[in-house]
């Protein structure tokens, strides 16, 4: 990538992140009925899954419910608000440090819709989709930063 295009993207990216009291989220303390509903009434089908500190703990998607409350013949609809969503948190995908370059950001976006943003003490700073690198991204090869 060319140099100064990589420093602009670097300078701003702030403005790529969704800030945290803007993103839909769940507490791993939280139901599985809790979760479903908030995944249903936002559309969304995979949310950051959070403490009761804001720290960031890992992720959390309609499939990961469903599986869950799986019978061996039928959908077990009753356990929903029994299990927590702590029992089916993703918690192995990636995130961002503040201060994440747009090498890493891109190298994630590839295989991701979005990913999750935290800080040192990995409290959650908020998100960056894909959709609005891709923007970005867009914009400068429209308007080279070095012409
Ligand atoms: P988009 O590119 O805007 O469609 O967003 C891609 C994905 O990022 C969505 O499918 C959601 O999983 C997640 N996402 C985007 N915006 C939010 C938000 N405000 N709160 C929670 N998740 C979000």
């Amino acid at each position: 990538m060319n140099n100064s295009l990589k420093e602009e993207f670097e300078l701003a990216m702030e403005d790529y992140v969704i800030p945290a009291s803007k993103v839909a989220h769940v507490f791993e303390d939280n139901s599985l009925e809790h979760a479903l509903l908030v995944l249903t009434n936002t559309g969304y089908t995979l949310i950051p899954v959070l403490d009761y500190d804001n720290k960031y703990i890992g992720m959390i998607n309609n499939a990961g419910i469903m599986n869950d409350i799986m019978g061996v013949e039928s959908i077990l609809f009753e356990n929903l608000p029994e299990v927590k969503v702590s029992n089916v948190v993703i918690r192995d995908y990636p995130v961002l440090r503040v201060g994440f370059s747009f090498e890493i950001l891109l190298k994630h976006l590839i295989d991701h819709s979005f990913l999750c943003v935290v800080d040192d003490d990995n409290e959650f700073v908020g998100i960056v989709t894909r959709r609005v690198a891709l923007k970005r991204l867009a914009k400068a090869i429209h308007q080279p930063v070095d012409q």
